[in-house]
């Protein structure tokens, strides 16, 4: 028996003394430090009840143990659940019950604030490092460094992980081991990873971007990881030079445009830059290869499929596109309405199939049903199509498209129109209840600091660009996007907050 995770991304490196994680104040913890702790952990975990299977709901700050544990639960065959550290104690308790985990791992300023919620719904409570009453990591140092790993087949879920709640309520997506190892194999693959990479890591490690992509590629190589807490623009420009590739976020690519220490000089030994989990603007990928030489490498991935599209490491990495189906995922556009396959140029909802896609929704067998069709397909909820060359484009969210007097409109289209124009630093365009036409279009603009665009600008800039009926009827002017942790921007609270606009 075996555990096919466990035995491909974290049993090569046992013993090495390699450096897996640089960390930023020049210290650093190898393979095998990092693997010796793993298996501490993995005794704790298993003294402390946790049988296969059972889940650890972790939520605390970003740190070489928690990484550890992440392989201590993968080695012990335990469901590994990482949460945002943003979350609220009152958003916790709903993961926490959900998932029903037999465990929760907070950091010691959450303990008191989480004892009445784990005690009411019967999970054990940990801190990871010390907090005076003792912690895991406290209890693992006093483990012994063997540990049998536990059997697990390819079909065994590996991890929980929470959507990002940008359209709802999050969702537990049910990752099998098969999911995150096909994925970190195929990147390896498709981005050209090998052991003498040095990646600079700083994303968050509580969802897929910062877990599954980032860490689980690394390992697969045997590479290594300048491990920051968090993105902060002065320690990313003094490690850019000792690392060759990085993966960020749109907003990673902004801030380092605004920073005027990003040169071409900066940046020239690094061999990728990569982007994803929210659309990149073309106007930024052309001013970072400007500023730089690098074109960025956009994909497009999501909690409950891991990756699914990327450009081409060797061909021309496309502005505005997500590039094409990663080997062994099929992509297709469907009608919304029939389910049936749309020619190529036509936008419709995105559907994939792959050893990517996850088993389904965790406690929601209907939602499961509805999305994740019989033959595999899973219907993503992002809308896009298929340009002549092959390229996707994503349009946007299937719950986001504005039907009005019958016309589907994208408000991806319109958005691109307002961004370009001066004194829009973004826009975010949603559709709202009006009585004659169903919706209506509402352009939600955040004017630049230096000065705010006249509507009658913004008025005359959609005339010349777009058909009338997708015109907006309103323009309303905020300070910034309500957004999620993820930086992501939730447009259901912009419906809302306007949906009497029109009808009130
Ligand atoms: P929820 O499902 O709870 O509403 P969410 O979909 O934002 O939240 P995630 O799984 O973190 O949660 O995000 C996946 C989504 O992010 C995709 O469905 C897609 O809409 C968006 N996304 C990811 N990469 C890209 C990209 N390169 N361009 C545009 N959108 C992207
Ligand atoms: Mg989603």
């Amino acid at each position: 028996m075996a555990n096919p995770l466990y035995d491909t991304l974290f049993a090569p490196h046992e013993g090495k003394t390699k450096p897996f994680l640089l960390l930023p104040d020049g210290g650093e913890v190898s393979y095998t430090a990092y693997l010796d702790t793993a298996a501490r952990l993995a005794n704790t975990l298993r003294d402390a009840g946790l049988k296969p299977g059972d889940r650890v709901a972790v939520q605390v700050e970003k740190s070489p143990e928690a990484l550890a544990l992440y392989a201590a639960a993968v080695r012990s065959g335990v469901v590994f659940l990482p949460l945002n550290t943003a979350y609220t104690v009152e958003e916790l308790s709903y993961f926490i019950e959900d998932s029903g985990a037999g465990l929760v791992v907070c950091d010691p300023a959450r303990r008191e604030l989480l004892a009445p919620v784990a005690a009411r719904l019967g999970a054990g409570l940990e801190t990871l490092s010390a907090d005076g009453g003792g912690s895991l990591m406290e209890r693992a140092r006093r483990m012994p460094t063997r540990f049998e790993t536990v059997d697990r087949g390819e079909d065994d879920l590996a991890a929980l992980l929470y959507t990002s709640g940008t359209t709802g309520r999050s969702k537990g997506a049910m990752l099998t081991q098969r999911n995150l190892l096909s994925n970190a194999l195929t990147l390896v693959e498709a981005w050209r990873f090998t052991e003498d990479d040095v990646l600079l890591h700083a994303l968050p490690i509580f969802h897929t971007h910062g877990l599954f992509v980032a860490t689980n590629v690394i390992l697969a190589v045997g590479g290594s990881m300048i491990f920051l807490p968090k993105f902060d623009i002065d320690q990313i420009i003094a490690n850019l030079p000792r690392a060759t590739a990085m993966m960020g976020v749109p907003t990673f690519y902004t801030r380092l445009l605004d920073d005027p220490r990003l040169t071409r000089e900066l940046v020239a030994h690094m061999r990728l830059f990569v982007s994803g989990s929210a659309p990149l603007l073309a106007e930024t990928h052309r001013a970072f290869e400007e500023r730089t030489g690098h074109r960025i490498l956009e994909r497009y991935g999501m909690t409950e499929t891991n990756m699914n599209t990327s450009n081409p490491y060797d061909g021309e990495r496309r502005a505005g596109t997500v590039g094409f189906p990663l080997p062994g995922v099929e992509l297709k556009i469907t009608d919304p309405e029939t389910g049936e396959e749309l020619p190529r140029g036509e936008i419709g909802q995105i559907e994939v199939r792959g050893p990517n896609v996850f088993m389904g929704y965790w406690n929601m067998p209907e939602k499961t049903k509805e999305e994740l069709r019989e033959n595999g397909f899973f219907i993503t909820g992002d809308l896009g199509l298929i340009d002549e060359d092959g390229y996707v484009h994503i349009v946007g969210r299937n719950k986001d498209l504005i039907i009005s007097g019958g016309y589907n409109i994208y408000p991806k289209e319109i958005e691109m129109v307002l961004d370009a124009q001066p004194g829009v630093k973004e826009s975010a365009v949603v559709g709202v209840p009006h009585p004659d036409f169903g919706e209506t279009v509402l352009a939600v603009i955040v004017p630049e600091k230096e000065g705010r665009p006249e509507r009658a600008a913004l008025e005359a800039a959609v005339r010349e660009n777009l058909a009338r009926f997708k015109h907006p009827r309103e323009y309303i002017f905020l300070d910034e996007l309500p957004r999620n942790t993820m930086g992501k921007v939730q447009k259901n609270v912009l419906r809302e907050k306007y949906r009497d606009l029109f009808t009130g």
